[in-house]
């Protein structure tokens, strides 16, 4: 049974990606973008309409049985308490990235896939500015966002255990297979550490760390994204 400090909240987003959107370059590597313009533009309209975003967040105490029953990365170990995080976008847009590639239109169905991707990180980064939120109000620091499997965390993937067992991941309609992915698969998940002695991390989420550097989706961020303050819509 867990002990919650603040019980898991539930969130959902209007996401409004567009071009001028950071998190979209991520993913849309247009070498020649004007052939592509009229795929980019349909894309968008087709991610902005059936991306369903939302997440969900719980606080709880850190001890010594999770760190070592999880083998936490050692930011976390000075963590006094624990976000455990999912967000997700769900369901609609995968399936019609699988039906347009059914039907043959390759071009539009990769170009839906990678803006579904950046709408899951949009998606977490708005989480994750809830939890900046919190933590500026409590006057409590943050670790980065360790998120299981991810090369930048160092934390092995079957670590989603832990988040899954401190939320209720059925009310937003994600589930975590026998061999630890996450479905529908424009889902995450991350623990963050929060302690007031704790030095403030720059980034919540960056691939700072990874040993990939030759990964396109290489991402890291220019300045904070602890400064924002655009609020989620509790359900
Ligand atoms: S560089 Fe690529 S593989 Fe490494 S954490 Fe970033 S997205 Fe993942």
């Amino acid at each position: 049974m867990v002990e919650y400090l603040l019980e898991p909240r539930y969130l959902s987003f209007d996401l409004e990606l567009s071009l001028g959107n950071g998190r979209l370059s991520r993913y849309l590597k247009t070498g020649n973008s004007e052939a592509l313009e009229s795929y980019i533009e349909e894309g968008l309209k087709l991610g902005n309409r059936l991306a369903d975003a939302r997440a969900t967040y719980s606080i709880a105490e850190n001890s010594q049985d999770l760190i070592e029953n999880y083998g936490f990365p050692e930011p976390l170990h000075e963590a006094k308490l624990l976000v455990f995080g999912i967000s997700t976008i769900g369901e609609v847009l995968e399936k019609k990235v699988d039906a347009l590639m059914e039907e043959g239109n390759y071009t539009l169905s990769n170009i839906l896939d990678s803006i579904g991707s950046a709408a899951v990180d949009e998606t977490t980064d708005r989480l994750g500015e809830e939890v900046m939120n919190y933590a500026r109000e409590n006057e409590l620091n943050t670790t980065r966002a360790f998120q299981p499997g991810s090369g930048a965390s160092h934390w092995k993937v079957n670590n989603h255990k832990v988040i899954f067992e401190h939320l209720h991941p059925e009310e937003l309609e994600v589930n975590l297979t026998s061999s630890f992915t996450l479905t529908p698969k424009k889902s995450t998940s991350f623990a963050i550490g929060l302690a007031g002695d704790i030095e403030q991390v720059k980034d919540l989420f960056s691939c700072v760390g990874c040993e990939r550097t030759d990964c396109p989706y290489r991402h890291i961020p220019e300045k904070t994204t602890a400064g924002g303050q655009r609020r989620g819509v509790t359900k």
